[in-house]
């Protein structure tokens, strides 16, 4: 089809077969909707969506990311229960650990609100925390916090699963395809068009990642939205020594902060913030990340040391100024939602954010989509980040 023929008619149209595009897919064509994604690569998950390393957790610092955290871990952890479908989903919790007293009191209070919220957290001290995670440094180690509902999946599985799913429920797939620009009739956007067709729908979604700025240009909107490279790196398996996903807090040079934990094969997975931040949609892994986070797993698991690493990468964040997504409707632009700028954060909230946007396009909003919305509005300010950004 050319431009100029009929265009084709969805409800329907999200930009992005990723992280919060499959998802929301799923969600909306079990809802009965007549859904059309359509993503620029050759398959599902391909672009940030498989450069995560599959955290997810609930445990945050922030009343709307919590309730977008709990719906997706329950979508998470129920899964292969209500589907039969392996995503390597492991409870094995996450935890924040305090070597400065800083760190301490900042997480003790946290751990206060969090359980006011309903979240399943504890502070465990030095000696509670060694008995989870024996092979912890210990030395200046003053405790941390232990989450055991949270947990980590394969993001690469969890897109082809939800896909799969989605098109059972009757979502229809486009890939190598590439949407050029949107179709506006006044103030409401009604299609989009691509590289090979024309199509019409009520409700435009904008997941588009790392491009969501670019498109929504095309329109006249100034989403703050950038690339931000992170990299990580895996290791070779070895038998379990530890469960949760473990967050270091200390800035060190070149990283403000490391992460890792033990996939359920065995491997352990790893990642920073790099520090200064690297902006660019390059994904060839560099040189300098390797010794930095390195030197960072040692310095928290000595008995790391002689692990073998087998593979670098680099990915990007879709990053807004705030360190939280952008969600919901934008004033003066019909029939448009947004769900970008998911920052490091996109792979955890997918079901979540799914689930809300259809509650959106149903026009059935319960409490906590407009708490979520509320806070994740693009209409806000920017300038205040949650605690644990
Ligand atoms: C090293 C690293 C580790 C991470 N670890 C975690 C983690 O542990 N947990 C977590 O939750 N998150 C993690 N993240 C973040 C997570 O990867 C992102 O937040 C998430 O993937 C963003 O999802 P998305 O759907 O917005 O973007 P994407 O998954 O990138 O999907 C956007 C899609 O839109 C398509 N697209 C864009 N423009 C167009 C167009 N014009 N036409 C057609 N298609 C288009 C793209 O091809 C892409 O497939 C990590 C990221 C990195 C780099």
């Amino acid at each position: 089809m050319v431009y100029g023929e009929q265009a084709k008619t969805f409800d329907i149209i999200i930009i992005g077969a990723g992280s919060i595009g499959v998802p929301s897919a799923y969600y909306m064509s079990k809802a009965g909707f007549d859904v059309l994604v359509i993503d620029q690569l050759p398959s599902v998950g391909q672009s940030s969506n498989k450069h995560a390393i599959g955290g997810i957790r609930a445990t945050h610092s922030e009343p709307a990311k919590i309730h977008l955290g709990k719906r997706s871990l329950e979508a998470f952890s129920s899964w292969e229960a209500l589907h039969g479908e392996d995503i390597e989903w492991h409870q094995g919790g996450y935890s924040f650990v305090a070597y400065t007293r800083e760190n301490a009191a900042l997480l003790q209070d946290l751990v206060t609100w969090q359980q006011q919220n309903n979240l399943n957290i504890t502070w465990l001290d030095h000696q509670d925390l060694l008995e989870i995670i024996p092979n912890i440094n210990p030395v200046k180690l003053l405790g941390g916090t232990f989450s055991p509902e949270d947990g980590s999946a394969s993001p690469l599985k969890a897109a082809f699963s939800f896909h799969k799913m989605a098109v059972q429920a009757g979502a229809v797939f486009h890939f190598n395809e590439t949407v050029l620009d949107l179709i506006s009739n006044g103030s409401r956007i009604t299609g989009v068009i691509t590289d090979r067709a024309r199509y019409t729908c009520r409700w435009v979604i904008n997941a588009a990642g790392g491009w969501a700025k670019q498109l929504c240009s095309q329109v006249g909107l100034s989403v703050p939205v950038e690339h931000d490279s992170h990299e990580a790196a895996i290791t070779e398996p070895i038998a379990r020594i530890f469960e949760p996903m473990i967050v270091d807090m200390r800035a060190r040079p070149g990283s403000t902060n490391f992460y890792f934990y033990q996939h359920p094969t065995g491997k352990i997975i790893f990642c920073m913030t790099p520090e200064p931040p690297i902006y660019g949609n390059h994904t060839i892994a560099s040189s300098e990340f390797l010794p930095i986070a390195a030197r960072r797993l040692i310095e928290i698991m000595p008995v790391l040391k002689h692990i073998r690493v087998r593979r670098v990468w680099r990915g990007i964040y879709p990053m807004t100024p705030d360190g939280s997504p952008i969600i919901g409707e934008v004033d003066g632009l019909d029939g448009f939602l947004l769900a970008v700028g998911m920052c490091g954060q996109g792979f955890m909230f997918g079901p979540g954010v799914g689930e809300l946007l259809t509650h959106v396009v149903l026009n059935e909003l319960d409490d906590a989509d407009k708490i979520i919305l509320e806070s994740l509005t693009f209409h806000r300010n920017f300038e205040t980040a949650e605690r644990l950004k």
